[in-house]
C-alpha cells in the first residue's frame, strides 16, 4: 500500500512531485519522500507522517533539479520507521539511484539470502531494497539494461518509478498487480499511482502503463521495453472496492461508478425492508448510493466523519485502533432514532471497526441494523501489497454469517459475492486479482508471511 509518482523535466519537478503525493495520500499515510536529479547529483527528503507535515511550508531549495519522485508508505513489508520510508536511494558502480516502489515482491525472502549470502549489507527491511542491490551488482554497462535485469529476478506486485542522474523509469509487473499511469504536464511526462495525481495539476492522462511494460524517459525522448515472460494480467480488485480514491480512473475505468454498481448488485443480492440507507463515510458511500438507486430506499447522512483524522487501519496497533474509530465517526441520532438502517461499507475485514458502527447507530436510537458490505467476505491474506492482517485475524476466515452477524451486533449481514463484485468491475474470475476474497493467488509463494517476518521485520530503531 503505497502511492507512487514522478516527472521528468520540469523546472519546478519536486514541488509537483510533493503536489502528487497529496493526492496519493490515500494510499500510504505513514511516510513521505521526494527525490529529485540536478542531472548530477541524487538529492532526497522524506520524514514519517502526512505529506503535509514531512513537507508543509518547506521551501524545497534542498531538492534542486528537473527530474523528481516521490513516493508515500503504508508498510505491508517492514517495520514503519524512517530507513523505510521512499524513495530510498543508494549509491552503486551505476551512478546515484532512487527507488519508490508500491506492491509487495513475494521472492523477495529468497533474493535477500542470496544477496546477504554474498556479503551485501542491507539498510532498510523493506522488500523493495533487493531491487538495488540487484541493481547495484548487475554487470550490465548501462544503467537502464542493469535495471532491466534486475526486474527480471523479481516475483510478485511491483509498480515502481526509479531515479538515475539523468533518466526516470516506470515499471509495472508482468501481473499488473498495482496502477500506474502516464500522463503529460506541458510536455514533461508524468507517472503516478493514480489519476488523480494527475488531475490535481492539471496534467492531462495519456494512458496506463501496461502490465510488463519498462518506461524509459531519457535525453532520446521516450521508449518503452516488455523484458518480461507474457503472463494473464490479473489487477488488484480490491483497488477498486476500497484502496484507489473513487475519482481516479483505474485500469482503464472510473472507480465510482463501479462503486455505485457493487452497491446497486447488493442490493438485489442482499434485499431489506427498511427506512434508510446510511453510508459508512467516506468508503461506504458509492456503494450506499448504489444501494439506495437500487432499493428505492432514501440515502441520509447518519453518520458524521471528522476528515482531520488519518484512515482507522494506519494506525498499526489494535489499541489505537480502538480510540481513532471514535475519532473519525459520530452518528446523528435526530435521523436515526427509531429507523430501520441498511448500514453500508465497502468490506469487513476484522469487524472490529463495524462492530464499533453498528453500535454508535444502534446506540444513536436505530430500530434495527442490517449491515450491508460492497465486496465478498475477505477470507485470505493479500501478499502483493494491501495490508490485510493474518487469516486467523480475518472475521470472514473463521466465522460463518451467524456468528459474522452476532460479531458485530447487526440485525442482519448481507456480503456482495464474488460474481457480483466482478460484474460491477466488468472484469472475470480469471483476469483479475482477487485473492483475498478466496480466489488463487496468481504468483505462488511459500510462506511468506512468516519468513517475511523473520528477514524483514527486525526492529532497527
Ligand atoms: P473492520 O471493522 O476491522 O472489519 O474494518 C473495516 C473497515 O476497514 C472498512 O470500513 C474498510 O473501509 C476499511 N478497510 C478495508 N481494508 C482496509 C485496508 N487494507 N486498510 C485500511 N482500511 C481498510
Amino acid at each position: 500500500m503505497c502511492g507512487i509518482f514522478g516527472i521528468y523535466r520540469h523546472p519546478e519537478a519536486a514541488k509537483l512531485a510533493v503536489y502528487g503525493l497529496y493526492a496519493l495520500q490515500h494510499r500510504g499515510q505513514e511516510s513521505a519522500g521526494v527525490a529529485s536529479s540536478d542531472g548530477d547529483v541524487l538529492h532526497l527528503a522524506k520524514g514519517m507522517g502526512l505529506v503535509s507535515e514531512v513537507f508543509g511550508g518547506r521551501d524545497l531549495d534542498d531538492l534542486p533539479g528537473d527530474c523528481s519522485i516521490g513516493h508515500v508508505r503504508y508498510s505491508t513489508s517492514g517495520s514503519s520507521y524512517l530507513a523505510n520510508a521512499g524513495p530510498i536511494l543508494a549509491a552503486t558502480q551505476h551512478g546515484e539511484v532512487a527507488l519508490g516502489h508500491n506492491g509487495n515482491l513475494v521472492n523477495c525472502c529468497d533474493l535477500r539470502e542470496e544477496l546477504e549470502g554474498g556479503g551485501a549489507i542491507f539498510s532498510t527491511t523493506t522488500d523493495s531494497e533487493v531491487i538495488l542491490h540487484l541493481f547495484a551488482r548487475s554487470t550490465q554497462a548501462d544503467p537502464v539494461d542493469a535495471l532491466v535485469e534486475s526486474l527480471k529476478r523479481l516475483q510478485g506486485a511491483f509498480s515502481l518509478v526509479v531515479l538515475l542522474r539523468d533518466a526516470l523509469v516506470g515499471v509495472r509487473d508482468p501481473w499488473g498487480f498495482r496502477p500506474l499511469v502516464l500522463g503529460d504536464l506541458e510536455g514533461s511526462p508524468v507517472l503516478a499511482s493514480e489519476t488523480c495525481a494527475l488531475d490535481l495539476l492539471n496534467a492531462r492522462y495519456i494512458r496506463e502503463i501496461a502490465p510488463g511494460e519498462v518506461i524509459i524517459m531519457d535525453r532520446e525522448g521516450i521508449r518503452s521495453l516488455f523484458p518480461f515472460p507474457k503472463v494473464q494480467p490479473v489487477p488488484c480488485i480490491f483497488e477498486y472496492v476500497y484502496f484507489a480514491r473513487p475519482d481516479s480512473d483505474l485500469f482503464g475505468r472510473v472507480v465510482f461508478p463501479i462503486r455505485q454498481a457493487m452497491g446497486r448488485i447488493l442490493a438485489k443480492e442482499h434485499p431489506v425492508e427498511a427506512d434508510m440507507v446510511v453510508p459508512v463515510p467516506d468508503s461506504g458511500l458509492p456503494a450506499a448510493m448504489g444501494y439506495s438507486e437500487q432499493s428505492g430506499i432514501p440515502l441520509v447522512w447518519g453518520l458524521i466523519r471528522n476528515h482531520y483524522v488519518g484512515r482507522t487501519f494506519i494506525a498499526p496497533r489494535q489499541s489505537m485502533r480502538d480510540v481513532s474509530v471514535r475519532l473519525k465517526l459520530n452518528a446523528v441520532p435526530a435521523l436515526l432514532k427509531g429507523k430501520r438502517v441498511v448500514l453500508v461499507d465497502d468490506s469487513l475485514v476484522r469487524g472490529t471497526t463495524s462492530r464499533k458502527i453498528v453500535r454508535l447507530v444502534r446506540d444513536a436510537g436505530a430500530a434495527e441494523v442490517h449491515l450491508r458490505l460492497s465486496s465478498p467476505p475477505i477470507v485470505n491474506s493479500c501478499v502483493y501489497g494491501i495490508d490485510t492482517p493474518e487469516r486467523s485475524e480475518l472475521l470472514a476466515a473463521n466465522m460463518d454469517l451467524e456468528a459474522i452477524t452476532a460479531f458485530v451486533e447487526a440485525d442482519s449481514v448481507g456480503y456482495l459475492s464474488v460474481e457480483g463484485m466482478h460484474a460491477a468491475a466488468e472484469t472475470d474470475l480469471g483476469r483479475a486479482c482477487h485473492a483475498c476474497f478466496g480466489g488463487p493467488y496468481p504468483v505462488q509463494y511459500t510462506q511468506l508471511r512468516e519468513r517475511q517476518r523473520h528477514l524483514f521485520e527486525k526492529d532497527h530503531r
